[in-house]
């Protein structure tokens, strides 16, 4: 089944699900994303960061998929943000990919105590005019940092890709991307398997009451949320179960019970917080 898309507010459309590749080693991201491919994915999300951009590229060159049939996201680094260096960064990430153009570039973190995040994003905002990025979009910025660089700029994200699970639903963050249509990339979508997400009983009972996995129930509840995902792992048979959540529907009850799993203090955050990341 072909994986539904979402628009951006420019415009261009990415499929709603796709395959991360974070903490995948550089010498196995080519099986890892080539067994994607087979898998049905077509949306990619990588970063310079994770070392693997290489690997990815690979894969591409390897598939004989269209280059219009693929979305391929990739970020760039925290020490990159000053004068020129996004211009090199993201010509670096290119090579490696083997692109002329990505479908999204992203400013992986605002590293707000470095204080160079707005000269970041006008960077990037001459990077998609140059056209080696479609559409341009941040990671990890709060609503603080997100007015910043849309007063200064005039340019509005494509999408905010925060850490985003049941447990800790950043609402403050989604509701401002929504009143001002940014779309939301949850990463980490299944808690990076830090807590007993699997276990919890809106999830367990919506499995049980739907005949899929609780990674399934817990995919779906993004997407019907409107969120984008591209749950992580290397295993073939947990690629064709993460991808295979769109021939059912969780109903509002057994979404609102999965939406009452965050308990609203932040207690449920399993990585770093964006103002401790510099
Ligand atoms: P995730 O929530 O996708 O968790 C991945 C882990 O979940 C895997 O290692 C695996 O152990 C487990 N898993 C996957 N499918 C499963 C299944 N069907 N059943 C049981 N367990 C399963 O976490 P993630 O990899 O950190 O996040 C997904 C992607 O988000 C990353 O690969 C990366 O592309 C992106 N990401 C971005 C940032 C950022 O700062 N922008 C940070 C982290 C991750």
């Amino acid at each position: 089944m072909t994986t539904p898309t979402v628009e951006f507010n420019d415009g261009h459309s990415i499929p709603q699900l796709g395959y991360g590749v974070f903490k995948v080693p550089a010498d196995e991201a080519e099986r890892a994303v080539s067994q994607a491919f087979e898998a049905g994915y077509r949306h990619i999300d990588t970063a310079a960061i994770y070392g693997n951009e290489e690997g990815v590229g690979a894969a591409i060159a390897k598939s004989g998929i269209a280059r219009s049939e693929l979305f391929i996201t990739t970020k760039l680094w925290n020490d990159r943000h000053h004068d020129d260096e996004p211009d090199k960064a993201i010509a670096e990430s290119l090579e490696k990919l083997g692109l002329e153009q990505v479908d999204l570039y992203l400013v992986h973190w605002p590293t707000p105590a470095k204080d160079d995040y707005v000269h970041a994003w006008e960077k990037m905002v001459g990077i998609r005019e140059r056209g080696l990025a479609r559409s341009i979009g941040v990671s990890n910025h709060l609503v603080p940092h997100l007015e910043r660089i849309v007063e200064a700029t005039g340019v509005v994200p494509a999408v905010n890709q925060i850490e985003l699970h049941p447990a800790y639903q950043q609402r403050e963050i989604t509701d401002w991307a929504a009143a001002h249509g940014v779309l939301i990339e949850s990463w980490g979508p299944l808690g990076q398997g830090k807590y007993d997400l699997f276990g919890a009983d809106a999830v367990a009972s919506a499995a049980a009451a739907t005949g899929r996995t609780p990674a399934q129930v817990v995919l779906r509840w993004h997407l019907q949320k409107g969120f984008i995902v591209f749950p992580k792992s290397v295993r073939p048979e947990r690629m064709a179960e993460n991808i295979d959540v769109f021939d059912f529907e969780l109903t509002d009850a057994q979404i609102a019970a999965i939406d009452a799993m965050d308990p609203g203090d932040g207690s449920g955050r399993v990585s770093a917080h964006p103002d401790e990341v510099n």
